[in-house]
C-alpha cells in the first residue's frame, strides 16, 4: 500500500448531512462510529414524534444493532412474529414467519416512526454533540469546488447561513431540495391513484399480539400491526392503514396526487367508513378500530422514477431523497437504514472520495430501483389480487383457489429483490 493510499484509508472526512429523518440520523451514527466528523442540518425547528407506525426488516435491524441502538429500541418496539396475507374476509392466504424464530439473525421491528426518530436523535445528540446539529436549518442549495462543498441553509426567520464540508449527503426526504437542484425538471412525485389513511388505535391484542396483517385487494386494503407492548389495561397500540383506490388509471405512477404529499395531513374518517365500515374479521372488528382512532393522517401512494445517478461530484443522495418508493413491503425506513451502512462502509475502504461514493451508489441504486419497480406491481400484495379475483366471496379451501407454489414464486422474487437474508 502506498503512503497516499494509507493516508486516504485513515482520512477522516468532514461530512454534512441534510435531513434528520430515519435515514439522515442512521447515517450520522454510522459515519460517526467510523471516526468521521458529521454536521447535520434538519429543517424542522423542534423535533416531535411525528408519524404513525413503521416496520424495519431484519437486515436493517442488524444495522441498528451494529450502530448500537437495538437494545434500547427493543424496549419500545414490537418484534413482529409473522406477516399474514388475508382476504377481505380475514381468511389467511399466506403466513410469512418473521424474526429470529423464522431463522433471521435479527427481529423485524414494528415501531412508532416518531419514537424511532426521537430515539435516534437522542443518540445522535449524545454521541456527536448538539454543537454539530442544527435544527431549523433548511438546506436550500449547494455549490462545489475541487475539494469541498458549501451548502446554504435557510433559518426560520429567512436569514441564510453557510456550511462547508468535504461532501454533502442529502437525506432530505421525498421533496429533497438537493435532488431538485440536480433534477430541476423532475416535477412532483408520481401517484398511482391509491390514497392511504394511516391511523393508530388502542385495542385488545389480536392474533398473537405480534402479527402484521394485510387484508383485502388492490382496490381496498387494510393493513394492521401492533407497535407497542400491551399496557396495564390490557390494551395495545396498533397501527392501521386503509388503502383505497380513488383512480384506476395510475399504474406505473402516471398521475399527479390530489394534494401535496404531506406526512402530517389530517385524514377524515368519513372517507373510510363507506368502504371499510362493514369489514369484520373473526379476530378484529375494523369499524371499532376506525372509530377508536387516536391519530389519523392521509397520504397519497406516491413515488418517483429511479434516477440515472445519485452522485454529482461531492454530493450524493440517500433514503427517500434518492429512492422514494410506495410504502409496500416495509421498505421505506429499511432501505434508508441499509443506505446508511453502505455509505459508511464504502468510505471506510481504501478509495478516493468520489470512488467511495460511487461504490455506495453501485451497491444501492440498482437494488432500490428494482424495489421501486416491484412496488409499482404491488410487491407481495399481488398475492391478494390473485385470490380476490378467483374467490371474491371467500374460500372453503385455499388450495382450490391458488397453488402454494404460485404464492412461493411471488414471495421469493420480491424477497430476493428487497435483499431479505435469512440467518
Ligand atoms: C413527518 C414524517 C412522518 C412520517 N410518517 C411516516 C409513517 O407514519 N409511516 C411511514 O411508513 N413512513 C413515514 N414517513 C416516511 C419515512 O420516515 C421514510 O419513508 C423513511 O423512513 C426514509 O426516511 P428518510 O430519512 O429518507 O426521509 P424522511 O423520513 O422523510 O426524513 C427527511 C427529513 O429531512 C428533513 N428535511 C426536508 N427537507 C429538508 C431540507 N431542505 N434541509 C434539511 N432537512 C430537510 C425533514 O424534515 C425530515 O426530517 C414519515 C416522514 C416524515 C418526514
Amino acid at each position: 500500500m502506498t503512503q497516499t493510499q494509507t493516508q486516504q484509508r485513515t482520512q477522516k472526512r468532514n461530512i454534512l448531512i441534510s435531513g434528520g429523518g430515519i435515514g439522515g440520523l442512521c447515517t450520522a451514527l454510522a459515519l460517526h462510529a467510523k471516526g468521521h466528523h458529521v454536521t447535520l442540518c434538519e429543517a424542522t425547528e423542534t423535533l416531535k414524534p411525528l408519524g404513525v407506525g413503521i416496520n424495519v426488516l431484519p437486515h436493517a435491524v442488524a444495522v441498528l444493532d451494529e450502530i448500537g441502538v437495538l437494545d434500547s429500541l427493543r424496549k419500545i418496539a414490537v418484534e413482529t412474529s409473522a406477516l399474514i396475507f388475508a382476504n377481505r374476509h380475514g381468511q389467511t392466504i399466506y403466513k410469512d414467519p418473521r424474526g429470529t424464530s423464522a431463522g433471521y439473525s435479527h427481529p423485524q421491528l414494528s415501531i412508532h416512526r416518531g419514537q424511532l426518530q426521537m430515539h435516534l436523535w437522542e443518540e445522535v445528540v449524545k454521541r456527536i454533540g448538539q454543537q454539530h446539529l442544527h435544527l431549523g436549518q433548511k438546506i436550500r442549495s449547494v455549490t462545489q469546488s475541487a475539494d469541498h462543498i458549501t451548502a446554504t441553509a435557510v433559518l426560520p426567520d429567512g436569514t441564510e447561513v453557510q456550511h462547508t464540508a468535504d461532501f454533502l449527503i442529502a437525506a432530505d426526504g421525498i421533496h429533497s431540495a438537493i435532488r431538485k437542484q440536480f433534477y430541476p425538471d423532475e416535477g412532483a412525485p408520481k401517484w398511482n391513484g391509491m390514497m392511504m389513511w394511516r391511523g393508530t388505535s388502542r385495542v385488545k391484542p389480536f392474533l398473537d399480539g405480534r402479527s402484521m396483517v394485510q387484508a383485502g385487494h388492490r382496490r381496498a386494503k387494510f393493513v394492521v400491526y401492533p407497535i407497542e407492548a400491551p399496557s396495564a389495561d390490557g390494551l395495545q397500540l396498533i397501527n392501521w392503514i386503509c388503502d383505497r383506490r380513488l383512480r384506476e388509471d395510475g399504474f406505473g405512477g402516471a398521475l399527479t396526487a390530489p394534494s401535496r404529499e404531506d406526512w402530517n395531513q389530517q385524514g377524515d374518517l368519513n372517507d373510510l367508513l363507506p368502504t371499510f365500515g362493514e369489514w369484520k374479521f373473526e379476530w378484529l372488528d375494523i369499524p371499532e378500530v376506525l372509530h377508536g382512532a387516536t391519530q389519523l393522517f392521509e397520504w397519497p401512494m406516491v413515488d418517483r422514477d429511479p434516477l440515472p445517478r445519485w452522485r454529482h461530484d461531492r454530493v450524493t443522495l440517500l433514503g427517500d431523497a434518492a429512492h422514494p418508493m410506495y410504502p409496500i413491503g416495509s421498505n421505506g425506513a429499511t432501505q434508508a437504514i441499509l443506505d446508511a451502512k453502505c455509505i459508511a462502509d464504502a468510505l471506510d475502504r481504501d478509495l478516493p472520495l468520489e470512488a467511495a461514493l460511487d461504490e455506495y451508489e453501485s451497491q444501492r441504486r440498482p437494488m432500490c430501483a428494482d424495489i421501486v419497480r416491484l412496488n409499482r406491481q404491488e410487491g407481495l400484495d399481488a398475492i391478494l389480487d390473485v385470490v380476490e379475483e378467483r374467490s371474491p366471496n371467500g374460500f372453503a379451501k385455499l388450495e382450490d383457489v391458488i397453488d402454494p407454489d404460485e404464492i412461493k414464486g411471488i414471495v421469493t422474487t420480491y424477497k430476493k429483490a428487497a435483499g431479505h437474508r435469512v440467518g
